[in-house]
């Protein structure tokens, strides 16, 4: 028996769906961040990065400091451009590792 996935349907499916036919491979550390530690808690009333993001990696703690699950990026670029105090760090992930495509 074969261990490949069954191919999804991609013209229905849904985001949930799409988002499990993306391979990620962990580069050990985060690409993301923030440049101002603190400024996301203290002056920050958008949170744009967290409306932005198609994969829930932003989001925010209790005390309002954002937290990142790089992990699940898919390297769009939406969050970088979205903060209205560019206060992303963006960059690519280590060669070989990040998000790989299986359908275009
Ligand atoms: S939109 Fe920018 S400033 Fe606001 S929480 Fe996100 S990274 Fe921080
Ligand atoms: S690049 Fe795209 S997927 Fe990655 S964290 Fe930013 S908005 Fe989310």
């Amino acid at each position: 028996m074969s261990n490949t996935p069954s191919t999804p349907d991609v013209e229905n499916a849904s985001l949930e769906d799409r988002l499990y036919t993306v391979k990620y491979e962990d580069p050990g550390e985060s690409h993301l961040d923030v440049q101002v530690v603190g400024f996301c808690v203290e002056r920050c009333t958008t949170d744009d990065c967290v409306d932005v993001c198609p994969a829930d990696v932003w989001r925010k703690d209790e005390d309002g400091e954002p937290v990142i699950a790089y992990e699940n990026c898919l390297e769009c670029g939406s969050c970088r451009f979205a903060c209205p105090y560019n206060n992303v760090v963006w960059e690519y992930p280590e060669n070989g590792s990040g998000v790989t495509y299986q359908y275009g």
